[in-house]
């Protein structure tokens, strides 16, 4: 790992903190939320609404999606962009979504405040160099068949353009199993932040495929020392044209933030405590 100057801690031990207007990722707890897809406007502006009532700091919505079947739902594109840039002008709320195309990167930085690297694309060269560019923030995936190193190597793909903000996201690997879509690796968020200085997310909606899974495991990312959470989220989940298994409803989506909220808060009060009783 002698070559990864720039992902890795190299004995430093001040953390990386990213600022997305605003929302200190690496220092407060944030949830980003939304679709999966950027279906319509009416969906977006609702979920939209709903998350950011619920709390949410950020929105997600993919508007290219990188489909496994070419004849699935592919995203709206360019107007998918609009809608998203509308949804962020009308509740404030810095936008996340998903770039697959290097030659897409100087445009779609016009409308996303966070590039998002998928999963499919972590080892995608081209496209980690052209983020690596761009003036925006980059939330990388690890890829589902990739080791924590060949993640560090991706950062440093990005770094090494010259674009330190960097967020982390562990959406699940693939294993044997299959009843869950992957295998969540919490141990992910340890092993990163004791390699790396740069924060780190969990995506459950992935990792598990499951809506009635989202909540045990974000509450255990918050435990394991998770930055953050990215969650998808659908006004009417049995018919989003894409993750309809894995997507929340707006109302468990607040009760699961009502939870979020009171376990960060038990968290940072028992390391307090711990640290009184040990000084
Ligand atoms: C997504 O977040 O929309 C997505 C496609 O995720 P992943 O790349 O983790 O599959
Ligand atoms: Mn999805």
């Amino acid at each position: 790992m002698e070559q990864l100057k720039l992902a890795t801690r190299n004995g430093r031990h001040q953390r990386t903190v990213i600022d997305v207007n605003g929302v200190k990722v690496g220092k407060d707890f944030i949830v980003i939320a939304g679709p999966c897809s950027v279906e319509s406007e009416e969906q977006t502006l609702e979920t939209a609404f709903k998350v950011k009532a619920a709390g949410a700091h950020m929105l997600r919505g993919g508007a290219f999606k990188p489909r496994t079947s070419p004849y699935t739902f592919q995203g709206l594109g360019l107007q998918g962009l609009k809608i998203l840039e509308k949804a962020s002008r009308l509740t404030g709320l810095p936008v996340v979504t998903e770039v697959v195309d290097p030659r897409d990167v100087h445009w779609v930085c016009e409308f996303a405040d966070v590039l998002q690297i998928g999963t499919r694309n972590m080892q995608n060269f081209a496209l980690l160099k052209e983020v690596g560019k761009a003036n925006k923030p980059v939330l990388l995936k690890r890829g589902m068949y990739s080791s924590l190193k060949e993640w560090l190597y991706s950062i440093e793909y990005i770094l090494n353009e010259g674009n330190p903000r960097v967020i982390l996201c562990e959406r699940g690997i693939r294993t044997f199993e299959t009843y869950t879509r992957n295998t969540l690796d919490l141990s992910a968020i340890p092993a990163m932040k004791e390699l790396s200085h740069l924060p780190i997310l969990i995506d459950p909606s992935h990792a598990t495929g499951r809506a009635e899974m989202i909540e045990p495991m974000s509450l255990a990312a918050v435990s394991a020392g998770a930055d953050g959470l990215i969650i998808e989220v659908h006004p009417d989940p049995r018919r989003a044209l894409s993750d309809n298994a894995q997507q929340l409803t707006p109302q468990h989506f607040e009760q699961l933030m009502k939870k979020i909220h009171k376990l960060v808060v038990f968290h940072q009060r028992l390391n307090l405590e711990v640290n009184e009783e040990l000084t």
